[in-house]
């Protein structure tokens, strides 16, 4: 992917001399008396306005309702406390950099573009379409607001109004279809097409939530007029409304916009709409939260990030109910629901709180997580899980169970312990999964004492141009998980079925189907083995013949894995306490194939590693059956003698084999019942 120009040269010609940016001028601003057509002027303070306002003393009605804003007590919102606002380095550079004009707009964009002494907010130097979009949170400008209010500096506030001024001039809310906002790839005008980016309702609500912060920090500076009041509050004011009208269809999509409207009601109950704002966002969380989260607390996109996000968009709407006196208007289910979710993380994550990324996901790190665990344990303060991992153990308890399953959402969990030192394995094999999912039928991760050993490949970038596709593509295509595919190929079809779920025990057990090719099934059975080692069996049965290749596919760590071409195995030699080897038993004329694989855990940030395949032709038709051991160790170089695995029975109700590791044999069996 090319790097662009950092530094604009080429400057949009505006014909106003008071509307050019960077001037010094803060004259753009203007009494927008329409402004109080929107409020509710018999809401209580509002008494002069009202009265300045009938007499039509609009300039005295702006000044009057300035005052009431900045000494207006009982209202606030959960993003910010003024009295203790700080900053953090990060946030500090971001407010500076914006004085400039170099925004920071996304951590897979970094250093941050400049958008030139005369904003071009439709400068698109890398053609994803995060970039474009999330320029329109303007990242920088609560920082900015904190900036301000940590320093006192005046320049933080008239940069602030003046760059909040140029956006509203320079990105027309030009009315599109409702799904243009996504669409990004066929022609439109373009004042249209910038509407797509900087309108579409996500970018939109983010604001409306972030406003309300700005509005917070800025409301006591000078730079902050009566005038800009109203400015701000028309333009608020058409924010909330396009909203309204234009609601995403699903996903966690529409839960942000819906909690951001329960902020944009409840932090301004002045206007006219909010009470219809608050209740749209309130009956859509209740209505989504059943729509959206499956019966065992998983959310319906099965992506770990976007499951966290959902966790926190339903917590945001109570911390604004509770400050502001609505918590009434959620019932107990919905806290019910966040509840399960909650735990449905606390159990795929890892001992040191990272989590499988499936799908989507990113890495969280264990501090923010613990910011959430210490938020949620507020929430729900007798749930003992929740407090021990909001205190790192020092207080609550673990579960009291080790391995569990959601059985609706697809996700297994085998562990033999809750600590550092676990051998932990996610399973991901559930229905078919929303916008985020990925075909990745069968797939796992696996931690052992400290290190993720079979990391997701990761998804690295959304959605752009052909390049950033491409990159995408490759991500999220099956052949980059640990699972089974044919030819190489996505699945065509991504809709587990639970065979077997057997928790407990020496033995665990987990048998799960997917119907992955129209002419092959792949059914997977996994074998925990005395909580230290699994056992995989990869069965490929159809109509599959002739020229075709069923291949299996592992993912391994980066960095150095040796291997043996003719024992079928891999290991790991890292430094002690990690490693793991693994063999792969199949048909004689099995054969071993490393390719180039990649492994992100951040949005454009790779790196490689080696993705395995077992492959074998179907010249013979089908079945194919695959048997892998995988062996956590924790010294390197040391490995259990993996030595046979051999199928004894299977007529596809009873499995019956029998493995031999480290001299030991064990047979290993299930019936299904029929
Ligand atoms: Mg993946």
């Amino acid at each position: 992917m090319h790097r662009f120009f950092r530094t604009l040269t080429v400057s949009v010609c505006i014909a106003s001399a008071a509307a050019t940016s960077g001037s010094g001028t803060l004259s753009a601003q203007e009494l927008r008396t329409e402004a109080f057509d929107l409020l509710n002027l018999d809401y209580p303070g509002l008494e002069q306005v009202k009265e300045l306002h009938e007499a039509g003393r609009d300039s005295a009605a702006a000044v009057s309702l300035l005052e009431y804003y900045r000494s207006r007590t009982g209202i606030g919102t959960p993003t910010v406390n003024l009295k203790k606002v700080s900053i953090s380095k990060t946030e500090q550079k971001w407010a500076d950099d914006a004085l400039e004009h170099t925004f920071f707009v996304h951590y897979g964009y970094q250093p941050s573009f400049n958008y030139g002494e005369d904003i071009d907010w439709r400068y698109w130097p890398v053609k994803d379409n995060e970039l474009r979009w999330q320029l329109h949170r303007q990242k920088w400008f609560v920082p900015m607001g904190k900036a301000y209010r940590v320093s006192g500096d005046e320049k933080y506030a008239e940069e602030w109004v003046r760059q909040y001024m140029d956006w509203i001039r320079k990105n027309p809310n030009v009315k599109i279809d409702k799904n243009e906002y996504e669409i990004t790839d066929n022609a439109l005008n373009a004042d249209a097409e910038n509407a797509r980016f900087a309108w579409r309702p996500l970018e939109v609500s983010d604001r409306l939530q972030n406003q309300i912060t700005q509005f917070e920090l800025f409301k006591i500076s000078p730079a902050f007029t009566p005038e800009f009041l109203t400015e701000f509050l028309v333009n608020y004011h058409r924010h909330a409304e396009h909203i309204l009208a234009n609601y995403s269809d699903s996903g966690n999509h529409l839960l942000f916009e819906a909690q951001r409207m329960i902020y944009a009601g409840g932090f301004f109950p002045e206007f006219k709409d909010a009470a219809e704002w608050r209740k749209s966002g309130i009956d859509i969380l209740n209505r989504e939260i059943k729509v959206q989260v499956y019966d065992d607390g998983g959310q319906y996109e099965l992506d770990p990030h976007y499951h966290l996000a959902s966790i926190n968009i339903f917590c945001q709407a109570l911390y604004m109910a509770d400050m502001n006196g609505f918590r009434n208007e959620f019932p107990q289910s919905y806290l019910d629901t966040i509840e399960k979710m909650i735990m449905f993380y606390a159990n795929i994550c890892f001992p040191d709180y990272s989590n499988p990324c499936f799908s989507d996901a990113k890495l969280t790190n264990k501090a923010d997580m613990l910011k959430n665990y210490r938020k949620w344990a507020k929430l729900f303060p007798d749930n003992q899980t929740i407090k021990y991992l909001a205190t790192e153990g020092k207080e609550g308890a673990l579960p009291d169970y080790l391995s569990k399953g959601f059985l609706t959402s697809g996700f297994f969990v085998f562990r033999n312990s809750w600590g550092p030192e676990a051998t932990q394995m996610v399973v991901k094999a559930g229905p078919k999964g929303f916008w985020h999912c990925q075909p990745d039928n069968g797939t796992f991760e696996l931690w052992y004492n400290g290190r993720n050993l079979f990391p997701d490949s990761g998804s690295y970038v959304y959605a752009g141009d052909a390049e950033v596709m491409e990159w995408r593509n490759l991500f999220r295509s099956t052949k980059s998980h640990n699972t089974l595919t044919l030819n190489d190929k996505n699945l065509e079809t991504t809709d587990s079925k639970t065979l077997l779920w057997k928790p407990e025990g020496d033995v665990q057990i987990l048998v799960t189907e997917n119907q992955s090719y129209s002419n092959l099934k792949h059914r997977r059975s996994i074998f925990f083995v005395d909580g230290s080692y699994f056992v995989i069996v990869d069965e490929a049965t159809g109509t599959v013949t002739g020229n075709n290749n069923v291949n299996l596919h592992f993912q391994m760590p980066a960095g150095n894995v040796p291997n043996s071409r003719e024992d079928m195995t891999f290991y790991t030699e890292f430094e002690e306490g990690s490693n793991m080897m693994f063999r792969c038993f199949g048909p004689d004329i099995m054969t071993m194939k490393k390719e180039k694989g990649w492994v992100s855990t951040s949005y454009m940030k790779k790196k490689q590693r080696m993705n395995v395949s077992f492959n074998v032709k179907t010249t013979d038709g089908l079945p194919i059956t695959y048997v892998t051991v995988i062996c956590p160790k924790k010294e390197a170089g040391k490995f259990p003698d993996i030595a046979s695995a051999k199928v004894k029975v299977n007529d596809g109700t009873t499995l019956k084999l029998q493995v031999k590791v480290d001299g030991k044999k064990k047979t290993l069996e299930y019936s299904l019942q029929k």
